[in-house]
């Protein structure tokens, strides 16, 4: 049994890796959203991926786009019990459903978990970048190139220790997340960033 391959997967600007802004995010790049969609849905022929969330960021996304669609939904809060009800599963502790996926034989509606993506926010990328389960990070590195006086204010930053890990070159990505994407520096608005990927030295 293969054990579904485990990610974070953030979009944070240098040099603070800052993440968010008033509960949500500080920019809006559509090329980044399409980015987190297409990797995060594509799976192979009967399995689907699933997407580990905070409880905030999950009230962070507007009510007409939740749960995200093609991916298996997993909000985190405390005082959830763990239940599937309106196409999501609600879960109490990140070990209880890692748990549950990793059992031998776990289905979701007949289809295996291929991938299992940690899609946020702050608490939560935080709290897990050092758990040895966690098998690499998917950074969208974003720099700002408007005016310093524009430079979005922000109020959540990851904390991690990136001397930790190692950057793999984009065939790596390309072979992990097996839709195409764009390579090297994109330019959208005020804003240049680049898709990386990580894995622990
Ligand atoms: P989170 O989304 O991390 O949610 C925090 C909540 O999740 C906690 O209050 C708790 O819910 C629950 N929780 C956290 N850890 C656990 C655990 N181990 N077990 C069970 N429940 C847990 O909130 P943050 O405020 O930290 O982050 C939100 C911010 O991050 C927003 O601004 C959002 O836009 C941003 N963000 C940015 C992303 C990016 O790529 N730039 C991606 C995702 C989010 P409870 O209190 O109910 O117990």
């Amino acid at each position: 049994v293969v054990k579904p391959h485990i990610s974070l997967i953030v979009a944070a600007m240098a040099p603070e890796l800052g993440i968010g802004a008033n509960g949500k995010l500080p920019w809006r790049l559509k090329q980044e959203i399409k980015y987190f969609r297409d990797v995060t849905s594509h799976s192979g022929e009967g399995s689907i991926n699933a997407v580990i969330m905070g409880r905030k960021t999950w009230e962070s996304i507007p009510a007409k786009f939740r749960p995200l669609p093609n991916r298996l939904n997993v909000i985190l809060s405390h005082s959830h019990t763990n239940e599937y009800r309106d196409g999501v599963l609600f879960y109490n502790s990140m070990d209880s459903i890692l748990d549950a996926f990793q059992r031998d034989n776990y289905k979701f509606q007949k289809q295996d978990i291929n991938k299992i993506f940690i899609i946020g926010g702050a608490q939560i990328y935080n709290a897990f970048v050092t758990d040895p389960r966690v098998d690499s990070l998917l950074l969208t590195n974003i720099t700002f190139t408007g005016e310093a006086s524009e430079t979005p204010v922000m109020d959540t930053f990851l904390r991690w220790n990136l001397d930790e890990w190692k950057r793999l070159d984009s065939s790596r990505l390309k072979n992990l997340v097996g839709v195409e994407f764009t390579e090297g520096l994109i330019e959208e608005g005020a804003y240049e960033y680049e898709y990386t990927l990580w894995e622990r030295k």
